[in-house]
């Protein structure tokens, strides 16, 4: 479940570098040292991703962002993250996965790269806090993706006390309870077909008269005996009962501008997520939703020696778990390029294998 971001962890976890980038002011390349590997972003795909390279000995350098921990530091309980037989919760799971990275030598820097500059033929890649300036041959990109928020009093109130941005997540803790989901496209009809699965009953709240989701999910969700769909109406409040948990949720007819008030235990909000793509803008290629395009199964981007993980390339699965695999994939990916690093650009796209080994034959003789 998740909760207020008040509640987050020490912004400062022991063994944050944060001098590191004090030391490289903008302008001085000739001092800087290239690293191996600079990864961006600290959920599970920034650190699942610390911990394969670090293990293979690459040295990574993190920059997890001034909010460490990513996603799940804004959770209660994770119960479906492999390994945790009675669950756990997100902040300590997060601090775990720092910890296990941090063992093999990964070094953090608590701060938000504020601007890359991602070369197209193999040189080094430049990755700026401020004006600090890091030099890398390879970046690991992971800097995940904000599940979009209503913006109504009560709802970051009373996020993890019974309002959730992932039903896949939160749905059974909403057993046998009355419950909305909110948006009208693909996402609020899946999120509230697998909710109603749980859930005593779903309305599924949008502020259009017509719903955009494909005809297919529509269907199913109006074939669903406990999923009612309730339109053109927008939420104007959540309220919480004695408990301190959502009790309430007032909608706004947008018809005739009354209000109605419903009773829920369970709201989940499904209207989008915002991939937190905006550094690399116009350097990397994204869909039109700023998701960062990888080449098929991989997690190579269009530029040499970048590669991508986690949420920042998912608006499929969206979970830890997936992330924390995909963060896995990209450490595997830096790690091949830089063995057969430096190649010719072309070599990074080149699955086959007889040119990579020429590739690298050239660069080992020049
Ligand atoms: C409320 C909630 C509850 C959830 N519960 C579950 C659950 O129970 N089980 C489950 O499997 N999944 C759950 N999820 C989904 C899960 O949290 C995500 O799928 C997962 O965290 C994605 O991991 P990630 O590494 O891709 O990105 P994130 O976890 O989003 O991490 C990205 C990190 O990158 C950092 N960053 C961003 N920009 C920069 C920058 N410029 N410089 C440096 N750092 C940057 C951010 O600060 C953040 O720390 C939940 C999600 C939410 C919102």
């Amino acid at each position: 479940m998740s909760e207020n971001r008040s509640d987050l962890p020490a912004k400062h976890p022991a063994g944050a570098h944060e001098d590191l980038h004090a030391k490289h002011p903008a302008g001085a390349h000739e001092d800087l040292t290239v690293e191996k590997v600079i990864i961006i972003g600290s959920g599970p795909a920034g650190y699942t991703a610390a911990l394969y390279t670090s293990r293979a000995d690459l040295e990574p350098l993190v920059f997890e962002g001034f909010q460490w921990g990513g996603l799940l530091q804004q959770t209660t309980d994770v119960e479906n993250y492999p390994g945790y037989r009675d669950g756990v919760m997100g902040p300590e799971m997060m601090q775990e996965l720092r910890d296990q990275a941090e063992r093999f030598g990964t070094r953090f820097v608590t701060d938000d790269v504020t601007r890359v500059e991602l070369s197209q033929d193999g040189s080094p890649h430049k990755v700026y806090v401020g004006d600090s300036e890091h030099l890398t041959r390879s970046v690991i990109l992971a800097m995940g993706a904000e599940p979009k928020k209503l913006g109504v009093p009560g709802e970051d109130e009373l996020a993890a006390r019974g309002v959730s941005y992932c039903a896949t997540c939160d749905a059974a803790f909403f057993r046998d309870k009355p419950t909305i989901v909110v948006g009208g496209g693909d996402t609020a009809m899946e999120d509230a077909t697998f909710l109603a699965k749980f859930a005593k009953d779903v309305k599924v709240v949008h502020r259009r008269p017509e719903f955009r989701a494909s005809a297919i999910m529509l269907e199913r969700a109006r074939a669903t005996e406990n999923i009612e769909l309730l339109a053109p109406f927008t939420i104007d409040r959540f309220e919480k009962g004695d408990n301190g948990a959502l009790a309430r949720v007032v909608l706004t007819d947008t018809g005739d501008g009354e209000d109605r008030t419903i009773d829920i235990d369970g709201a989940f909000i499904a209207i989008g997520h915002r991939p937190n793509s905006e550094i690399v803008e116009g350097q990397v290629d994204t869909d039109e939703d700023g998701y960062v395009l990888v080449e098929g199964r991989s997690t190579r981007t269009n530029r040499v020696g970048v590669f991508a993980a986690g949420d920042l390339v998912d608006r499929t699965y969206r979970q830890a778990v997936t992330a924390a695999g995909s963060g896995c994939a990209a450490a595997l990916d830096a790690e091949a390029y830089l063995r057969d690093k430096p190649v010719d650009a072309e070599a990074h796209w080149e699955p086959d294998l007889e040119k990579l080994e020429a590739a690298a034959e050239r660069a080992a003789s020049s």
